[in-house]
């Protein structure tokens, strides 16, 4: 794991299913370093090609409680009927280093980080699709989920939608180009913040005696 002297942040991205929000987590590791993924663990099964420990780490219903109990997420939520939550472990020892964790979770997960951190700690991020209709689209394409999962996404993307007003920044993706653009963009700046800078700034200040 790579380490930087800057503070790092926690970088929520949350969006409804379908509005690309991998391939735009995706487009921002290939331009940015010093960017990790946090892998949540849930109670879903694995989707055709997902690996344990990669997409996520899979557990049953028991083993997510008793973790629960423990206090092991920073984060947790039940989503489309099953539970998913953000080790605090991983999320405080990536933080530790200075880096940038990237946490994909829904706006329940994100309301939680927002009052277990402090703000200074936390930059989020809301993936909008163009429209509706996109969104049906992509998840039909996407060929992942039978058509009864896809119905009840569909619901629930209004109801993640109605959570935007919550977030730092709203990036729309009707362009992957220009929303990755943008969404490099945003960590580039927040990572410039004088409070996240200033332990290289204590270095040039000393040469001026201050
Ligand atoms: P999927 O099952 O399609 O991978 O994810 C479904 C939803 O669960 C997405 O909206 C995703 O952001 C959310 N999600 C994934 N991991 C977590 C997590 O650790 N915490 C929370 N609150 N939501 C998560």
């Amino acid at each position: 794991m790579t380490t930087s002297s800057d503070k790092g942040f926690l970088l929520i991205l949350s969006a409804p299913s379908g509005a690309g929000k991998s391939t735009l987590a995706r487009f921002l590791k290939e331009r940015q370093s010093g960017l990790l993924t946090s892998v949540s663990t849930t109670t879903r099964a694995p989707r055709p090609g997902e690996r344990e420990g990669e997409a996520y780490f899979f557990v049953d219903l028991d083993t997510f409680r008793r973790q629960q109990e423990e206090g092991a997420f920073l984060e947790s939520a039940e989503v489309f009927g099953n539970c998913y939550g953000t080790s605090r472990a991983f999320v405080e020892a990536a933080l530790g280093r200075g880096l940038v964790v990237t946490l994909d979770i829904d706006w329940q997960g994100a309301r939680q980080v927002r009052g277990n951190l402090g703000a200074e700690d936390v930059v989020s991020v809301f993936i909008m699709p163009p429209t509706c209709d996109h969104l049906s689209d992509r998840l039909r394409s996407r060929g992942q989920d039978s058509p009864e999962v896809i119905a009840r996404r569909m619901s629930a993307a209004a109801a993640e939608v109605s959570h935007w007003d919550e977030y730092d920044y709203v990036v729309i993706n009707d362009d992957l180009e220009r929303a990755g653009a943008e969404l490099v963009a945003i960590v580039s700046a927040e990572r410039l913040k004088r409070s996240r800078i200033e332990s290289r700034l204590r270095g040039i200040l000393e040469t001026f005696g201050l």
